[in-house]
């Protein structure tokens, strides 16, 4: 086989090779568990020679979903479970045990901040939440028992984007794991684990499924760490279901078309909205890749706008606590992903109640920046 780029292999995902019938597309294996025709086929399995014995184990479809995107960062494995937060527990919990410390960013996405803070947390894994643009803080965060640096390749709601090469370093003069979230980058413009990252997780439910019609996730990585990360997905019972890693991987096929058109569109809100004298500010990543810059802006309104009156008048852009569709939505940090903060917590990242962050998507650019205007206007 020729080598593919990364477009070809976007949309040459396909892995099962389901001979009985040629089809083109990987069918449904909504089955629970798989049959045997005898005691040796049953012996076979366990001697590995037969794939499949019961899906919460192993299944074609999550197989495939894990092994597709394994493939687009290339990383040799990787594995598929229940939801965004399932995969980093699985990742994060295949470097760490009791005892262990992490040191995390303090911008997270605020799901995963509680799965360290509180759920890890009560399983007695320490944890330090540092800036991570201050080198000096994290080093000075890790103690003897530090084994993992988690963050995120482009931050929410602000888009930082992580120093990989920085942090790859500083893991490797302490011998720490690095963990990162690649959900709002995509390995379409970013692939963490070519830096030298050793884990990176995705929640699937955004950009790889694309279309808001599934919970699902993904953490890819070196081969041993992704088999005890596959071992606690089966363990704690998180695995995906057949179907939602089917229509992910349907998803998946146009994340090259989708994240050119999104990343086009919201570069051009991004540059209309500066003009915009109503916002105060507009953030919005450069340089991420040569691809684009990704599909998420957001905004910092004037305080004399009426954020009830801005959001009643969005019309066809929804209020969404997600991101990542093909329809651009509108959210509201300090209501959803970040309820869970403090007050001083949420100071601290910048968070107040004038800031928005939109997820653009493939509609018509121009019209996506005439609805915001109308809403502003509307509210001003
Ligand atoms: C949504 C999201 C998650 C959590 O994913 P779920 O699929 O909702 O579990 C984690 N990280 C980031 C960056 C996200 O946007």
């Amino acid at each position: 086989m020729s080598k593919q780029s990364l477009n070809t292999k976007i949309v040459h995902n396909k892995i099962d090779q389901s001979e009985a019938t040629n089809s083109k597309a990987t069918p449904i294996y909504q089955t629970s568990a798989f049959t045997f025709k005898d005691l040796d086929h049953l012996e076979s399995y366990y001697e590995g020679n037969v794939p499949y014995l019961y899906t919460r184990e192993n299944n074609p479809n999550t197989n495939e979903l894990g092994q597709a995107v394994a493939n687009l960062e290339e990383a040799p494995a990787g594995v598929a479970s229940s939801s965004g937060i399932s995969a980093i527990m699985a990742g994060i919990l295949s470097v760490v045990e009791a005892g262990d410390h992490i040191v995390a960013a303090e911008d997270l996405y605020g799901g995963t901040h509680q799965l360290i803070a509180k759920q890890l947390a009560s399983f007695g894994i320490e944890h330090s939440i540092v800036d991570f643009s201050n080198e000096k803080a994290i080093k000075e965060a890790i103690r003897t028992n530090t084994k993992l640096l988690y963050t995120e390749s482009i931050t929410n709601p602000f888009l930082r984007v992580e120093d990989l090469e920085k942090l790859v370093s500083i893991a490797k003069q302490y011998n720490l794991k690095t963990m990162v979230d690649n959900t709002f980058a995509t390995p379409y413009l970013l692939q963490p684990f070519k830096k030298g990252v050793d884990l990176v997780a995705h929640s699937a439910t955004k950009y790889i499924g694309g279309h808001s019609d599934v919970t699902s996730g993904i953490v890819v990585g070196h081969r041993d760490l992704i088999t005890i990360a596959n071992q606690k997905v089966i363990g704690l019972g998180t695995n995906l279901s057949p179907f939602e890693a089917w229509l992910t991987q349907r998803g998946l096929k146009t994340l090259g078309l989708r994240i050119k058109q999104q990343s086009y569109n919201a570069h051009y809100v991004a540059e209309k909205l500066m003009n915009n004298e109503w916002i105060k500010k507009v953030y919005y990543p450069q340089y991420v890749s040569e691809r684009g810059n990704g599909a998420i802006v957001t905004i910092e309104l004037d305080h004399n706008i009426n954020i009830d009156t801005f959001f009643k008048s969005l019309d066809w852009i929804k209020i969404a606590p997600t991101l990542a569709g093909v329809e651009t939505t509108a959210s509201y940090p300090i209501s959803t992903s970040h309820r869970a903060l403090t007050d001083s917590e949420r100071k601290q990242i910048g968070i107040n109640d004038s800031v928005i962050r939109l997820s653009i998507g493939i509609e018509e650019a121009s019209d996506i920046v005439e609805q915001l205007v109308t809403a502003i206007n509307a509210a001003k």
